[in-house]
């Protein structure tokens, strides 16, 4: 997958390309992250990006023309087909299933925005979808855009280690994750719970399904609203 990302601060990108299990995959070619600078399209002496916006009020928008060129500049990088997200706190709310779709796409061209944004005409036209990372507001959409490049990346065939820690993260099968225990046995007098160290792994299997469909119906009630639980989550459940 190629994930192009147009952003006036394309060094910040470095937390996702050079680091942990995105940095690897940027390294085993899995994934490549590209930038697109409006800034390099300016043609003032000042290489200005910014505008005053039509009908006053403080702050200023993404100037067109350079953001423009740099959407072009990144669809190409991208691919054809790729698909075109601005980061925006008014876009629909990031969550796993969406991350899951984007992660089937072969390309990808993430626009953060800088300023108020960007100017209504110019989402029409090149946006295909806007996507917030929550009911907050960021000065730009650099670290929303490199939460949907982890988010995705991770989902990538072959990019985790084991197999299956992405299927059992929380919410891959609708669920919190059931709590995790290292060494040592006891720590400040809290102990492993025993079944972890039974070596049974079908009794294990159970608590930890157990475990985690507890966790989600009192931290996360509403992920069990309209889930086709099996019999046996029925049965944990109730228990
Ligand atoms: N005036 C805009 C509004 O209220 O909708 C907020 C602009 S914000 C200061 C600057 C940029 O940060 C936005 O253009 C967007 O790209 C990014 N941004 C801010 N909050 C975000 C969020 N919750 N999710 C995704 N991107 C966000």
């Amino acid at each position: 997958m190629h994930i192009a990302v147009v952003s006036l601060f394309p060094e910040m990108f470095s937390a996702v390309s050079e680091h942990g299990v995105t940095g690897r995959a940027v390294t085993q070619g899995k994934v490549a992250i590209s930038h697109s600078n409006p800034r390099d399209y300016a043609t003032d002496r000042h290489r200005t990006v910014d505008d005053r916006p039509y009908g006053g009020g403080p702050g200023m928008l993404m100037k067109i023309d350079t953001l423009r060129q740099a959407i072009a500049a990144a669809r190409q990088a991208a691919g054809q087909g790729a698909k075109v997200i601005y980061l925006s706190p008014q876009g629909r709310r990031l969550d796993h299933g969406i991350a899951a779709s984007l992660a089937r796409e072969t390309g990808l061209v993430l626009v953060a925005g800088r300023y108020e944004g960007v100017d209504e005409r110019l989402i029409e036209a090149e946006v295909d979808e806007e996507l917030s990372i929550g009911d907050y507001v960021l000065s730009g959409g650099e670290l929303a855009a490199m939460v949907v490049i982890d988010t995705v990346t991770r989902q990538l065939p072959g990019v985790l280690g084991h197999a299956q820690s992405a299927q059992e993260d929380s919410f891959a099968d609708g669920l919190l994750d059931c709590p995790h225990y290292t060494r040592p046995e006891e720590y400040q007098g809290r102990h492993v719970p025993d079944v972890l160290l039974s070596g049974n792994h079908e009794e294990i299997r159970r608590w930890r399904l157990k475990q985690a469909l507890g966790r989600t119906s009192e931290r996360r009630p509403d992920l069990l609203e309209g889930r086709a639980m099996t019999a046996e989550e029925t049965e944990l459940l109730a228990e």
